[in-house]
């Protein structure tokens, strides 16, 4: 058996671990041969967002979309070694000693770390388990890993057949947009009475299933979980069902049915309430609540939000895993340099995005309350549809929702709408809002409802980032 350490590990290569390794040894040359990352993935760390948009559309490679391509740094297999990072891929932790500072590993290694962990395994697909009739069937499909997408893709390109989406969730609707971009057959059944429950309310999800429509896509409100998948002899799923008469038939089936937080490892460390989200729990510098020298970032982190009255945030999504990843380097190496300062809290928006056929929205803030949607014409140009969501608790604005964007300088805009707590009144125009962004030029780019990444699309979402790479091929539109 081998032991081997390293002042810090990182487990988990993920987002979460490729934007903390290159956080460490950038932040600090001495660290350079001292850190680990782990991971049981074949391939090095990558921006996972780009696996529906930008890797199954075939306009991306694996390569393109290593971490940290979304800040224009792609780093392929040779990085790790260049930068001074011990790269474990294909090996898997199967228990870990958090006294002994200690981790086992699936070939019975031992990696030890001298310092300081990151934990940032993130989530598994949740997928149909034994209790659904037919849930091995081997023309079922999920989306996590670059495995998966191969194996979709292998599909899509060489077959066109009929698909099945069962879910309504970012997943399903990621994976069905990239389906209408092939022009393929989609039914998409949901529970609940529109997509994206509950973050949505009806208005707009409706306002997307009308596109989803548009595109060809047939919506079945099922009103009750997908239960059983009718196999044929060679195993192959023919229909999916849901406990009724009702009947879907297709050739592929995708289950977008939610994730799960990887914590089988975690059961010497506290765990965040269920109330709370779940999650390991954390303090506000991330730190696990249960050792000092165990940071956690990405998926699995839980911690309190002092931004929101220390309200407790566990946030599934691909901005969160880059900034606490970002954030648990920067500590770590000042606890290390003895420079760290205790007024030096994860300070974070929450915001993520997505994209449906082409539409980018993103939501800035922690949703909550009454959700008032605002489609209204431009002022100075009223042949531009503007899309915009607010959701308002005790008349005071929580969160914003926006479709279209093209600039950092926008994004910053619409955080600091959130954080001054703007008040809104229920005749309030969209003019105020307008108003508040104070350039009506820079309005327009942002609401406007065009979609900016659709194939062929000039636009790019963080020119700076790309470091002068042409936007047409930088692809960071998708990551
Ligand atoms: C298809 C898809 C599309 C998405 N689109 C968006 C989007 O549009 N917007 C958005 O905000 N978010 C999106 N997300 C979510 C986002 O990608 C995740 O929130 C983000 O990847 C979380 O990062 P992470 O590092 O915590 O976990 P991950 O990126 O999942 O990485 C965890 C890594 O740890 C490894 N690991 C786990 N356990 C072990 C172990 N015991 N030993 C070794 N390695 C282990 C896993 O194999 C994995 O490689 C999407 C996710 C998917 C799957």
């Amino acid at each position: 058996m081998t032991t081997i350490s390293f002042k810090v590990v990182i487990l988990g290569a993920g987002v979460a671990g490729g934007y903390a390794a290159r956080g460490l040894v950038e932040g600090d040359e001495s660290l350079k041969g001292q850190v680990c990352l782990i991971g049981e993935e074949g391939f090095v760390p990558y921006e996972r967002p780009a696996l529906t948009r930008g890797y199954l559309l075939g306009k991306l490679t694996s390569d393109d979309i290593a971490t940290c391509a979304y800040e224009g740094e792609r780093h392929i297999k040779d990085w790790y070694p260049k930068n001074g990072v011990q790269l474990y891929l294909n090996l898997k932790a199967i228990s870990i000693d958090f006294k002994k500072q200690e981790i086992k590993m699936n070939d019975d290694s031992i990696i030890k770390y001298t310092d300081y962990i990151i934990l940032s395994t993130g989530s598994a697909s949740r997928e149909f388990g034994s209790n659904i009739l037919g849930y091995n069937a081997t023309n079922l499909f999920y989306m996590r890993t670059l495995i998966h997408g191969n194996k979709m893709l292998e599909k899509i390109i060489l077959e066109d057949k009929k698909w099945v989406v069962i879910g309504g969730g970012p997943l399903g609707l990621e994976v069905t947009s990239a389906l209408c971009a092939y022009e393929r057959d989609v039914t998409l059944i949901l529970t609940s009475n529109t997509i994206m429950q509950p973050l949505f309310s009806k208005e707009l999800g409706g306002y997307y299933e009308t596109k989803f429509i548009e595109n060809g896509v047939k919506i079945i409100k099922s009103g009750a979980r997908v239960k059983e998948f009718f196999v044929n002899e060679e195993g192959i799923a023919t229909h999916c069902g849901w406990g009724t008469e009702d009947r879907v038939a297709g050739d592929f089936f995708f289950g977008g049915i939610g994730g799960i937080l990887n914590l089988e490892l975690f059961d010497d460390l506290e765990k965040a309430d269920r109330k709370d989200g779940g999650g390991i729990k954390c303090d506000e510098y991330l730190q696990s609540a249960s050792y000092d020298n165990v940071y956690v970032a990405g998926d699995i982190c839980n911690y309190p939000s002092p931004m929101f009255d220390n309200k407790r945030l566990i946030l599934g999504n691909v901005r969160n895993a880059r900034a606490t990843a970002k954030y648990a380097a920067t500590s770590i190496i000042a606890k290390l340099n003895n420079t760290f300062k205790k007024n030096n809290y994860f300070d974070y928006l929450p915001n993520f995005y997505s994209d449906f056929l082409g539409y980018l929205w993103e939501v800035w803030g922690q949703p909550g309350g009454d959700f008032i949607m605002i489609q209204e014409a431009h002022p100075d140009d009223k042949s531009k549809k503007t899309v915009l969501g607010i959701w308002v608790v005790e008349n005071k604005i929580d969160a914003i929702f926006l479709e279209g964007g093209s600039k950092d300088e926008h994004r910053t805009k619409a955080a600091q709408y959130v954080l001054a707590k703007k008040s809104w009144g229920k005749n309030d125009k969209l003019e105020s809002v307008y108003e508040f962004f104070s350039d009506n030029t820079i309005c327009g780019d942002m609401f406007g409802a065009q979609p900016w990444n659709k194939p062929g699309s000039t636009q790019c979402i963080l020119p700076a980032a790309c470091q002068g790479i042409n936007p047409n091929d930088c692809g960071c539109d998708t990551m």
